[in-house]
């Protein structure tokens, strides 16, 4: 069955299945091309939820075990922390001000995916746990930007 590649602050890949979140383990068998995954409460600490996932080209082949008792994670949550990359591509786009921008997209995609206001409420990135890193990514590129134009500058001076 397929999965959902979902966005994360790891190095690394995770994906959504069957209400769950499970983070990659170790890099692709070069040989099998088999993706072994894990579930993301094994992280939580006193609690390992051990179950792991094989995959093979997105379609998850295996699971090894059944869940531990823990809460799962909805469909709502997944876009949610999808719309956050979304917010990040529109505020390297957009050149207006970073609050609108992130504003603008949390509500389309809330609009778009007709998430209902309770799960919105819960799940929405919040504008000052991402502000600094909003910025910090703006900032990052404009410099980039200038110093391609600085070297091209330098470049057209000497040539
Ligand atoms: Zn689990």
């Amino acid at each position: 069955m397929k999965y959902v590649i979902v966005p994360t602050t790891r190095n690394g890949k995770a994906v959504y299945f069957k209400e769950n979140i499970y983070y990659q383990l170790k890099p692709v068998n070069p040989i099998t091309n088999i993706i072994i995954l894990r579930c993301k409460f094994y992280h939580y600490p006193n609690f390992r939820c051990k179950v792991k996932i094989k995959s093979y080209n997105e379609n998850v082949i295996s699971i090894n075990r059944q869940h531990k008792a823990h809460q799962i994670v909805t469909e709502n949550e997944v876009i949610m922390m999808q719309a956050k990359k979304k917010i990040k591509s529109n505020i390297l786009i957009n050149k207006g001000p970073i609050k609108k921008t992130f504003e603008e997209t949390v509500n389309d995609v809330i609009a778009n995916y007709r998430i209902p206001l309770k799960h919105a409420a819960e799940y929405a990135p919040k504008y000052k746990s991402v502000q600094k890193t909003l910025y910090k990514l703006r900032h990052e590129t404009q410099i980039k930007k200038i110093s391609f134009q600085v070297r091209l500058n330098l470049f057209l001076l000497i040539g």
